[in-house]
């Protein structure tokens, strides 16, 4: 490796209708580190994510993850065709967690992580299969294959979520707030697996209010405030000792 991060992005700008949501946001994140973005709701933690797995289509910007790029102001001008091959073949190098799991519900905790690598990558059942039961073991889930979606908790299910995002082998992790729709007994366990996929080198960036985790976790924490990354460092600066009045005022609501 060049000391590359494995995942950039650059100036991403991004409007809703006449709303600019993000303002010229950098990013960089080194292979096997976890990034944490903090700010208060509306400030395009999400917005962020979702250009990183092409899932929002900024107006200008650059998302590199290993060796796929997209430059998206240049994408107008590919055609629709080749625009939506460039989206489709960065969205594959990133699993996301959402805030609600959207599992399919008529089907299995397996068959849930069979979609991706098999109906999406072409790759065999079989070995789908058998990499699904590894990772399913993984998330503590072992012996749960065949349930239902409903007959799983909350906190199970968002852990057949996080099995399924890794299940189509992606170089990065996105989760969006993958525990603000849990009760809060059930928090600890997902981010306990959170934790020990950081610990296994899984590169992560993770938008979450949980600043306990960011604090343990995070190799970077990010504050974004207004479609800007107001400040960024080691958690131990940015949430112990901010240097920015704004990030103060956030962490003081937080804390
Ligand atoms: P955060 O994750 O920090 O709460 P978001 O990225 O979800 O912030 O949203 C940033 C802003 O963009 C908010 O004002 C939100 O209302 C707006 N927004 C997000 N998605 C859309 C959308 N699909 N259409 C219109 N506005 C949106």
């Amino acid at each position: 490796m060049d000391g590359k991060p494995l995942l950039e992005a650059a100036g991403l700008v991004k409007s809703f209708g006449e709303t600019r949501v993000l303002r010229g946001v950098d990013l960089a994140v080194p292979a096997g580190t976890v990034s944490v973005l903090i700010g208060p709701s509306g400030s395009g933690k999400t917005t962020v994510l979702r250009c990183l797995n092409a899932l929002e289509r900024p107006e200008a910007g650059l998302v590199r993850i290993g060796d796929v790029s997209v430059d998206f102001a240049a994408l107008p001008q590919q055609g629709r065709r080749a625009a939506l091959r460039a989206e489709t073949r960065l969205r594959a190098q990133s699993g996301m967690v959402f805030q609600a799991h959207h599992l399919f519900p008529h089907r299995s905790a397996l068959e849930n992580l069979l979609e991706g690598p098999v109906v999406v990558q072409g790759r065999p059942r079989e070995e789908a299969r058998a990499e699904a039961l590894v990772l399913l073991e993984r998330v503590g889930l072992k012996g749960r294959e065949d349930s239902l979606p409903s007959q799983l908790s909350g906190g199970q299910q968002q852990r057949v979520g996080i099995a399924r995002a890794l299940a189509i082998r992606p170089q990065v992790v996105l989760f969006d707030e993958p525990t603000s729709a849990l009760d809060p007994e059930l928090v600890g366990e997902v981010l306990a697996v959170m934790r020990d996929l950081a610990e296994g080198g899984t590169t992560m960036v993770v938008v979450t209010h949980e600043i306990r985790f960011a604090q343990q976790v995070a190799d970077q924490v990010l504050f974004l405030d207004g479609g800007v990354v107001v400040e960024r460092g080691p958690a131990a600066q940015v949430i112990a000792d901010p240097r920015e009045e704004r990030t103060r005022r956030f962490l003081r609501r937080l804390l």
